[in-house]
């Protein structure tokens, strides 16, 4: 052991680390983390770095907003690119094409412009037999402890890697709403226009929405 556990520190409620989730007592103060280990003869001790789930969840549902938001904007993409074969059809059908990406624009506001959420981290030296935990953090001695649940850090990495790769995807089918949107073609320049909108709706619907 390397240092002492924090004997004042409630036990655990439920067997950790089953499906990547901890609920680790935490002090508020000092940001101390323990649970009791309880193997005979001693804890093993694996580095576990953690971020907090509440962050976790956060960054889950921006995610699922950014895809949802996609799918809304991809239908505007496959509208419009259905149209290129007839240059006419599409001239009269531009009006609804607009009041369609107005519509999908306002039902899928963009995410909050701060972007992913700021998790708090952690490290733990995590005993992966009893489920103990062991953070010591040099305290004043009047620690306040309060479970807080977390999560590992390879699975922030790649939901944050993941919701990166989907915003992209959604900033680039926004930008393509918003000129449909609110880009109405003169009189008589509707054909230049019209190459410009269809060749942007093309050009998205080529990569796989994944
Ligand atoms: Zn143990
Ligand atoms: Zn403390």
């Amino acid at each position: 052991m390397r240092s002492q556990r924090t004997d004042s520190a409630p036990g655990p409620s439920h067997h950790q680390g089953v499906d990547d989730r901890f609920r680790i007592p935490t002090c508020v103060a000092c940001g101390a983390m323990g649970i009791p280990g309880s193997c005979d003869g001693g804890c093993r001790e694996e580095r576990l770095d953690l971020v907090g789930a509440d962050a976790m969840a956060e960054l889950a549902a921006e995610r699922r907003r950014s895809r949802s938001a996609a799918v809304a904007l991809r239908e505007l993409v496959s509208a419009t690119a259905g149209l290129t074969a007839d240059g006419d059809s599409a001239e009269h059908a531009y009006p609804q094409l607009q009041a369609m990406a107005r519509e999908a624009l306002r039902t899928h506001p963009p995410g909050a412009a701060a972007g992913a959420p700021e998790p708090r981290a952690a490290t733990v030296w995590w005993c992966p037999d009893c489920g103990g935990a062991d953070a010591p953090q040099p305290c004043l001695g009047v620690c306040v402890w309060h479970p807080v649940d977390w999560v590992r850090r390879e699975l922030w990495d790649t939901e944050l890697a993941g919701w990166e790769a989907d915003l992209e995807q959604e900033l680039a089918l926004r930008r393509f709403a918003r000129q449909v949107a609110f880009v109405t073609p003169r009189p008589g320049r509707f054909q230049q226009s019209w190459r410009l909108i269809s060749g942007a709706a093309e050009g998205l619907r080529s990569p796989a929405a994944s």
